[in-house]
């Protein structure tokens, strides 16, 4: 069994933050990460919102984050873990790889993103279906690509395809985007994307070869269409990780942790960090935040209880 003094669960901007916190803390910590490092911000092209740092990949801003956790001395481990139990001397995370002992724990596991339901999904994923456009962009060089979804990441993505593709569609579902109005205007005055609005996607169709065709269904009024189109891009929304959790901390209905200002659950001793938790707005910014205040509660409970 390894023993730590604190096991952050989930790599991304909020589990590193935490990581440099509590490696500057001197407590002896762990990061616990079952894919790449960064999380859903490693596959964003472009972040221009993070204070200090004029557009830089998530990629790099990892890459630094990373870094930096090093510096103080917290490790970084590849492991998916399954569950959070209860130990004699403290907690314990169950690995797939390992077990720890843990006298604290963050859970920082961010989201993954949503699947859109229809036929020929799961069919064409890898073939024309994807979810990362920092990824899968480069595959369409001068062919024309669709994108579903109406929020930040379906749009500030397209902005990213349309420097690849020879035209982007956006897919969305209502007349107006949830995105912030500066990715809206950008869009809609770009002349290689092309929104069609009040659509919705009935199913994908292809052949052995890939994706082919998308069939569009109006929402109310308006005509079907069939768009010609070898790779399509989802972004409906995110779903936070935290099923392996299953009951043991507070959910809300949509499955994010709920937690105090401290980012204290209602189990003693375990905080949850950034995206996989119920706030109102998910950055890098407040994701950091997020990881700062809970290793800095996280010491401070350490300091007033003894396992
Ligand atoms: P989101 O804000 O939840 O937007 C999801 C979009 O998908 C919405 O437009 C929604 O339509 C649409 N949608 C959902 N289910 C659908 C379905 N079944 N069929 C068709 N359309 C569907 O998700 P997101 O864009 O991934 O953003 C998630 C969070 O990350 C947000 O807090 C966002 O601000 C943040 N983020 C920030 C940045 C940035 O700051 N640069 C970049 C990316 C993400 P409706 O609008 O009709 O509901």
């Amino acid at each position: 069994m390894r023993k730590y003094d604190l096991v952050v669960i989930g790599a991304g901007p909020a589990g590193l933050t935490a990581g440099i916190y509590a490696g500057r803390f001197n407590l002896k910590t762990v990061v616990l990460e079952e894919a790449m490092p960064g999380g859903q911000v490693a596959m964003t092209h472009l972040i221009e919102n993070y204070p200090g740092v004029a557009a830089e990949s998530g990629a790099r801003l990892t890459e630094r984050m990373q870094k930096q956790m090093a510096e103080f001395g917290a490790e970084l481990a590849t492991d998916s873990v399954s569950a959070i139990e209860s130990g004699e001397n403290g907690l314990i995370v169950v690995g797939r790889s390992a077990r720890y002992e843990a006298r604290a724990i963050i859970v920082a596991t961010g989201t993954g993103y949503r699947r859109l339901g229809v036929p020929g999904e799961d069919e064409f994923v890898g073939r024309g279906v994807s979810y990362c456009a920092t990824c899968d962009g480069p595959f369409y060089k001068d062919l024309e690509v669709a994108v579903v979804g109406g929020g930040d990441s379906a749009l500030q993505e397209s902005l990213y395809l349309s420097g690849i593709a020879s035209r982007v569609y956006i897919i969305h579902r209502r007349d107006e985007f949830r995105a912030v109005p500066v990715l809206a205007e950008r869009v809609m005055n770009h002349d290689k994307i092309e929104c069609i609005c009040s659509h919705v996607v009935e199913s994908i169709e292809g052949s052995f070869k890939g994706v082919e065709r998308l069939n569009l269904k109006p929402v109310g009024d308006g005509e079907p269409r069939v768009l010609e189109v070898p790779g399509v891009f989802l972004f409906v929304g995110l779903k936070p990780k935290t099923e392996f959790l299953g009951e043991l901390l507070e959910k809300d209905d949509r499955g994010f942790l709920v937690t105090n200002d401290e980012m204290k659950t209602r189990i003693r001793g375990v905080f949850a960090a950034g995206d996989c938790r119920t706030k109102p707005l998910r950055q890098v910014a407040t994701a950091i935040g997020d990881g700062a205040t809970a290793a800095y509660e996280t010491e401070r409970f350490l300091e007033s209880n003894k396992w």
